[in-house]
């Protein structure tokens, strides 16, 4: 698939007014896809930024859904050529985001949800300042040992740098507009949804 045109987004419509822009944030293993997954289900009409990444697909995960799984060198032929609206380096990795697919939803009328990392977050606020940021937090450090843990999805040194940047991303919270604490899923869903749906507080 072109990571350089995801979901094809229509051209702009300068008639239609300007969607909303959701950024959400959390360290790994917050529930921050779990909470997107069932915000999407509730939320048909919200676009879902796809970011291509250099990182390699984890079981399950579909190139061009979850994410566009490119080579190093194509990234950064991306960066070279001011393709993506924001990239960062996460965990040895790659990640960034088509500025034209943000432009293009945002330009039709559509809202979209990005799910980026704090890096990201901070260079879409300084483009984009009406952004509404969201960071979901876990209940505690320990918990968040557990989970990761209980995945299987990496290996120790990886959640162990997952822990670490998690303090890190967690130091940034106070930047984000709302701040959900994934202790109970359903009510974090709950809050979750309502904030996209412009009813929390
Ligand atoms: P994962 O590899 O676990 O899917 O994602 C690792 C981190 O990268 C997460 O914090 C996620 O939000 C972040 N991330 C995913 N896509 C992007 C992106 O396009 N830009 C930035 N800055 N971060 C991203």
């Amino acid at each position: 698939m072109d990571p350089m045109a995801p979901n094809d987004p229509v051209a702009p419509d300068k008639s239609a007014g300007s969607g909303r822009l959701f950024v959400v944030s959390a360290p790994s293993g917050a529930g921050k896809s779990t909470l997107c997954q069932a915000a999407r289900k509730q939320l048909p009409d919200l676009v879902y930024s796809v970011s291509s990444t250099t990182r390699p697909p984890r079981s399950g995960e579909q190139d061009g859904r979850d994410y566009f799984f490119v080579s190093r060198e194509d990234f950064q032929k991306g960066i070279d050529k001011g393709l993506w609206v924001e990239w960062a380096q996460v965990h040895d990795n790659y990640y960034g985001t088509s500025a034209r697919f943000i432009d293009g939803h945002l330009a039709a009328g559509r809202d979209v949800l990005m799910d980026i990392d704090v890096q990201g977050a901070r260079q879409i606020l300084e483009r984009y300042p009406q952004t509404i940021t969201i960071f979901i937090m876990v209940p505690s450090m320990a918990a968040l040992r557990q989970r990761l843990t209980a995945r299987g999805q990496d290996d120790m040194d990886v959640i162990e740098k997952r822990l670490r940047n998690a303090k890190a991303e967690i130091a940034q919270k106070e930047r984000y507009r709302y701040v959900v604490v994934n202790d109970d899923l359903p009510a974090a869903i709950d809050r979750f949804v309502r904030i996209l749906k412009g009813e929390a507080d």
